[in-house]
């Protein structure tokens, strides 16, 4: 494409004086004006195209303008553009039923909301209202949303600024092998004594005052954090025993980030409410839902539920909901990610971990990936500190750079990067984009002790 100055400055111009963006200084930042995409690629004013190998915030899943989704938005705009929530609705009635099943066992109703964030927020209250209890239990380095209850269980900085929040939510260790919190030396070890943890944090707080336990199914922006073998099916014994309600907030890694439609079903373990958004439709429009067991949804068969949204199941966002579960059928594309993972990205990920020094650990699922950044693999030391900003980030800063530099728009937290393209990107694509990251690393090995 060609360069097109006049609209680049425009938009910045617009941008820089008037939008008010995410989790940003706005002095501080320069956005990207982006003029289009299409697949896994887009491109700037400048001409410049990029590979998304972060699918927008870990939500582009079927890739920028899929013809089938902006064909289901436009004809359900040209049928009924929207529709209150409290009548019954076509595309709504279809995406709740074609979620239900596909979640395991008996986990059969949706409650649709517009986000991630306030999906937590509802599961918390269903949980509340059904346990009677209001405490929560969430994972440190985890991230659930920017809305008050979401960002109190929130396990990472974002929580600060925000506090004090809401004071009925504890925070606990989860497994995380490469830098365990419980000296374990290996996978068994780490989810015995991570799960003898989250018993004593239980039985401290107290069981009786413990509605719900919230975790990511595999932690996402924190780490792409995989839980080692009988984690989960030891919360879910932990939650039973003690009344608890499981939450699985699957924002990030829902509908077929890990090869999975929910990636519990990769574990085998049936929370209580799974959490959703993101992937559901490629972020085309706003939605995210709770999915709802059967003991927790007749608890307001009688009793109202005391909660929600005039959007609930917006019609344009439930549209492109209903052909992604077309696509994702037709397109074999949970077959697809579990082999581009397994044949692709694992083995070239293991050969870049081998030569490159400041690579301390690779590790994921589907297509779902943490590179692990170190300054010296012997100590682990991270190649930047926890939570670095500004000079203390620089050393990302360069890799990053050398990626962009190769047309790679990589996702970036503390010293890791995360592989996450869109699950409809081409083996060619993807070879080229981890082939620019093997590249852009030799930047980090410079730095390494
Ligand atoms: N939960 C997880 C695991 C997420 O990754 C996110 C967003 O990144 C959220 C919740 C919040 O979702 P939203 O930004 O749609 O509110």
């Amino acid at each position: 494409a060609l360069p097109d100055r006049e609209a680049d400055a425009r938009v910045r111009a617009d941008d820089r004086g008037h939008v008010f963006h995410s989790w940003s200084a706005q002095a501080l930042i320069d956005p990207l004006p982006i003029a289009s995409g299409e697949g896994s690629t887009f491109r700037d004013y400048a001409g410049n195209a990029y590979l998304d190998f972060s699918s927008q915030l870990v939500n582009l899943n079927l890739g920028h303008q899929h013809p089938d989704l902006v064909e289901a938005i436009q004809r359900q705009a040209g049928r009924l553009a929207t529709i209150q929530p409290s009548m019954a609705n076509d595309v709504r009635g279809e995406l709740a039923r074609r979620i239900a099943e596909v979640a395991p066992s008996d986990l059969d109703k949706v409650f649709f909301t517009n986000g991630g964030a306030d999906a937590n927020e509802y599961a918390v209250r269903m949980a509340r209202q059904v346990t009677g209890r209001r405490k929560v239990l969430s994972m440190y380095r985890s991230y659930h949303g920017g809305t008050s209850t979401a960002i109190s269980l929130t396990g990472d900085p974002r929580r600060w600024p925000n506090e004090p929040s809401d004071g009925s939510v504890a925070h606990f260790l989860g497994p995380y092998p490469y830098r365990s919190s419980f000296h374990a030396e290996t996978p068994e070890q780490e989810t015995e004594r991570a799960l003898a943890h989250l018993e004593q944090v239980i039985t401290l707080e107290g069981p009786q005052t413990i509605a719900a336990i919230i975790l990511e199914t595999i932690v996402g922006t924190n780490g792409v954090l995989v839980p080692p073998p009988g984690y989960l099916q030891g919360v879910r014994e932990l939650a039973d025993r003690y009344g608890i309600v499981y939450i699985a907030d699957e924002v990030m890694v829902g509908f077929g980030r890990v090869g999975e439609w929910f990636a519990v079903n990769h574990f085998g373990v049936t929370p209580d409410l799974i959490t959703f958004a993101k992937g559901v439709n490629s972020g085309y429009a706003p939605l995210g839902g709770v999915v709802i067991s059967q003991r927790i949804a007749s608890h307001f068969d009688t009793v109202p539920f005391p909660g929600g949204l005039t959007y609930s199941g917006h019609p344009l966002a439930c549209a492109p909901g209903v052909a992604t579960f077309e696509v994702f059928e037709r397109d074999g594309i949970l077959e697809r990610v579990r082999d581009l993972g397994e044949r692709v990205v694992a083995p070239r990920l293991a050969e870049i971990a081998e030569h490159h020094p400041s690579v301390g650990e690779v590790r994921g699922l589907g297509l779902f990936w943490a590179i692990e950044l170190v300054r010296d693999p012997a100590t682990r030391e991270p190649l930047v500190p926890f939570n670095a900003s500004g000079a203390d980030a620089a050393p990302m800063a360069k890799v990053v750079a050398a990626c962009k530099e190769g047309g790679v728009w990589p996702f970036v937290h503390f010293n890791r990067l995360h592989v996450a393209p869109p699950l409809v990107i081409t083996e060619d694509e993807l070879r080229r984009g981890l082939d620019v990251i093997d590249r852009a690393l030799d930047r980090a090995d410079a730095l390494v002790a």
